[in-house]
């Protein structure tokens, strides 16, 4: 990986039925059962990221902690794009390209491309 272990990443999440719950500030979603992903980026500490995502029990910081607390969310793959080849807002909207949907503001806070949401869902089937 990179020097500094900065970089971008995806998640490809699996909800094995329909989940509600508070989101932070977003307040309460319904999430469609099936298959999402999620696009994010680290300055420093790529790997350590990821790895935390990977963790069922922390504290909830991020909109996608309390996504992937619930024990009907999976973590089914993960890619890591290390350095700056790929830009987390350019992987996002490639991603989204290929949504069936997006959740409003999630995962956005702090994107500055307009991307408008960073959690993609892809539908019941990745098909
Ligand atoms: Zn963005």
């Amino acid at each position: 990986m990179g020097g500094a272990d900065r970089g971008t990443y995806c998640l490809l999440i699996r909800l094995d039925r329909r989940v509600r719950l508070t989101v932070g500030r977003l307040g309460r979603l319904t999430f469609p059962p099936g298959v999402y992903v999620y696009t994010g980026s680290a300055a420093r500490g790529l790997t350590a990221r990821v790895a935390r995502h990977l963790r069922k029990r922390k504290r909830r910081h991020w909109h996608i902690d309390y996504l992937l607390a619930h024990r009907s969310a999976r973590i089914v793959a993960v890619i890591m794009v290390a350095g700056e080849l790929l830009s987390e807002c350019r992987l996002n909207q490639a991603v989204m390209s290929l949504a069936r949907a997006r959740i409003p503001g999630f995962g956005s806070s702090d994107c500055r491309s307009g991307c408008g949401s960073h959690l993609a869902y892809l539908g019941e089937r990745w098909e």
